[in-house]
């Protein structure tokens, strides 16, 4: 279906892109996105991680950020990170936050034009959720009282936006150290914590969208012929086994495991490190 007519003049410009990652994949993991995506987009993407990195600084400079979270993969630190990437948002005045893992492909040019059909001052939540039903989390209060509360939530895995206007509503429940404190409260992760404050809260429903994707989806179902229309990809492991799109593109899957070259090349083939276009 085509998309409906835009609703706001919008351009890359107006959107800030968060990569989460972690020193560790700074070499495994980053490099690949910044030698694709991010190097078409490198103005609006930043980069939240948790060491210094004299190569990274040289590549992005001050948009690599080092949130001074742990690195460990606990809760505590990846809702460390997320409360960073919200404040930097709020900070840069931007119209839309979008948030990708660093094994996501970001199709920024397809992201824009999906996020021009909606008003950034109206209250929008975009992305896949990750189970089929609302997530049952627990709220504890002060005194020792607890509630059971179910909301739907944006697997972080898949990417998700967030309209300013509702971020600023957020502030309350996002700002300073809230999130954390926040993320506390109900003992769930910092995607979990997102949709918590905007549909539990907030009382703002997630607008689900296909065009979204993590590894914890067969990736093997997105075609071809669909891929320019996707907004973000991804590659890792599902069910024991390696999960990748299945693209016959540029380079073998010996030469690029994620795909992610190839995808690159598709959507941007005068990239100088692509072959000589030719039909695949
Ligand atoms: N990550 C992190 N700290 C860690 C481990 C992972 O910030 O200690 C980030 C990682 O860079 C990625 C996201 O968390 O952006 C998800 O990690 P991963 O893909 O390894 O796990 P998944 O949850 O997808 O299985
Ligand atoms: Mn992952």
């Amino acid at each position: 279906a085509a998309e409906p007519p835009p609703a706001e003049d919008l351009s890359a410009d107006d959107v800030f892109i968060a990569v989460k990652t972690t020193k560790k994949f700074h070499q495994s993991r980053l490099n690949l996105l910044l030698d694709t995506w991010i190097s078409r987009n490198a103005q609006q993407t930043y980069i939240f991680t948790d060491g210094e990195d004299e190569e990274l600084k040289k590549k992005v400079g001050s948009r690599a950020i080092n949130t001074n979270c742990s690195a460990a993969h606990s809760r505590q630190a990846l809702s460390c990170k997320m409360a960073v990437e919200y404040d930097k948002f709020i900070e840069s005045g931007k119209k839309w936050f979008c948030h990708v893992d660093d094994d996501n492909y970001m199709n920024v040019r397809t992201l824009v034009k999906h996020l021009s059909q909606y008003p950034h001052t109206q209250d929008m939540y975009i992305g896949k959720p990750s189970l089929d039903r609302p997530i049952e989390a627990t709220e504890r209060f002060g005194d020792n009282k607890m509630k059971p509360v179910n909301f739907w939530f944006a697997t972080g895995g898949a990417g998700f936006c967030v309209s300013r206007g509702l971020a600023l509503k957020m502030s309350p429940w996002a700002s300073g150290g809230h999130f954390m404190n926040t993320a506390e409260k109900i003992r769930l992760p910092d995607d979990c914590t997102v949709g918590y404050i905007i549909e539990s809260v907030l009382k703002v429903p997630l607008t689900r969208s296909n065009l979204f994707h993590s590894h914890l989806e067969n990736l093997q179902q997105v075609s071809r012929s669909e891929i320019h229309k996707q907004i973000t990809l991804s590659y890792g492991m599902f069910e024991n086994k390696s999960n990748i799109i299945s693209l016959k593109g540029a380079f073998t899957v010996e030469e690029d495991p994620s795909r992610f070259r190839s995808v690159h090349c598709l959507l941007y083939p005068d990239t100088p490190w692509c072959p000589p276009q030719v039909a695949f």
